[in-house]
């Protein structure tokens, strides 16, 4: 089995498919540890779907999510008295994230670019800068600019673009000590996103991100957010942009000996930008279709958007209707926030893993959700 790209999905699909007995080999064009654009937080939600703790390697634990329409307008908390978000930073995640794959028995070679992929009905043959490997079984893991997606027949998904850094911890202008232990989201300040703080260990992450049109102005958003919270953009280290893919209805994520998980199979939340989630979530379910397939239990590999499906669609319609609603009224998302225990519905909601919903409840979900994402026009297209 090959899975391509070592990130979140990667990673997690390479773990549980060695714990299951299969021989799995894992290939990333970067060598690692690496860093990836990302605000590097995993929600309560996400870090569930694991099969082991990540606690290693988070830095800070957010209990407090203080929401904001504008930079200077109402405010609101998001807390459930228990952890909402645990911070981490992707160089170190995703190293001992590939790590646990390794100590399952997972060979993996990084500083190895896949070049090309030929799909034929025994499996695929994956030629890299290091030679040509072959396997009964593809997942297809390397992320928004990754080469699976298209070896599958997958068009481009729509995409949002992000750009953050981090400011040094002790910086002059800015106390940190507002962030141990809470985030900042700061909406209604770039269009089709946010603004966000995060703590880290030692500095604090400063990011914004929205529609892809908004890419040539998200240096002067993220400037905004820093002069909001007296801080200049020239005081950021590490700024970094990237991609984030969103996948149009119905596109395919699998054939019968492939499958795309992650950021690859276009699973960004529309409304947070959150991925590592829906990494963890595809990642899970793609490594049991697997070893179905491998027990004989399914011919191929086609029940995987339908199984990703059951357990996604409600949570993704949800996020496209957050976003409609925040895109449209601002003021009116904040008067729900103000609603006696509003705030804790969303911090629980935070926290629960999306189970298995039956196909009413998909239905419904797919009708909002699509009508949410045509409401919010070529943006979201
Ligand atoms: C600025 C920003 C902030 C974000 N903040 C958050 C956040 O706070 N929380 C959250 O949950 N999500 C966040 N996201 C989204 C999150 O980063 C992604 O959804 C997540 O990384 C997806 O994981 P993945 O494993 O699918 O892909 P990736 O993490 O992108 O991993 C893909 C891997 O594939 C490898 N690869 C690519 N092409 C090839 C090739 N040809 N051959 C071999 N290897 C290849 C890459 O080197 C990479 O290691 C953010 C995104 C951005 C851009």
């Amino acid at each position: 089995m090959i899975v391509v790209g070592a990130g979140p999905a990667g990673s997690t699909a390479a773990f549980r498919l060695a714990t299951e007995g299969a021989r799995v080999v894992v290939l990333d064009r970067q060598r690692f540890p690496r860093d990836k654009p990302c605000g590097g937080g995993v929600t309560v939600r996400g870090a569930r779907l694991l099969p082991f703790s990540i606690d290693p390697v988070v830095e800070r634990v957010v209990d407090r999510i203080n929401v904001t329409m504008g930079h200077h307008g109402p405010r609101r908390d998001v807390t459930a008295g228990s952890p909402l978000v645990y911070m981490t930073q992707r160089r170190r995640l995703d190293h001992f994230l590939i790590d646990q794959a390794i100590a399952a028995g997972v060979d993996f070679r990084d500083s190895t670019r896949v070049r090309a992929i030929d799909i034929h009905p025994g499996g695929v043959r994956v030629r890299t800068d290091h030679g040509t490997i072959t396997a009964a079984v593809l997942v297809g893991a390397d992320g928004a600019n990754g080469v699976t997606r298209a070896a599958l027949g997958a068009p481009e998904p729509s995409y949002a673009v992000a750009l953050e850094g981090n400011l040094p911890r002790g910086a002059s202008g800015f106390d940190d000590r507002d962030y141990e232990t809470a985030a900042l989201l700061e909406f209604a300040t770039v269009p089709g996103g946010y603004g966000w703080i995060f703590p880290k260990a030692d500095h604090t992450n400063f990011g914004v991100g929205g529609w892809l049109s908004e890419g040539p102005r998200l240096r002067a958003h993220l400037d905004e957010l820093c002069a909001a919270h007296g801080v200049t953009l020239g005081d950021l280290e590490h700024l970094r942009g990237h991609r984030l893919p969103i996948r149009r209805a119905g596109t395919p994520i699998a054939i019968p000996r492939a499958v795309l998980v992650g950021d690859a199979a276009g699973l960004v939340d529309p409304f947070s930008g959150d991925g590592m989630y829906e990494a963890f979530l595809s990642s899970k379910i793609a490594a049991e279709t697997i070893t179905d397939l491998l027990a004989g239990e399914v011919r191929d590999l086609s029940g995987y958007p339908e199984r990703l499906g059951a357990a996604l669609e409600p949570h993704m319609a949800g996020a496209w209707v957050a976003k409609l609603m925040i895109e449209r009224s601002p003021a009116v998302m904040m008067g729900i926030l103000h609603v006696p225990g509003m705030t804790r519905v969303v911090a629980e909601r935070m926290g629960r893993v999306d189970s298995d919903h039956g196909p009413f409840t998909r239905r419904v979900a797919r009708v909002v959700g699509r009508r949410a994402r045509r409401a919010l026009g070529a943006h979201a297209a």
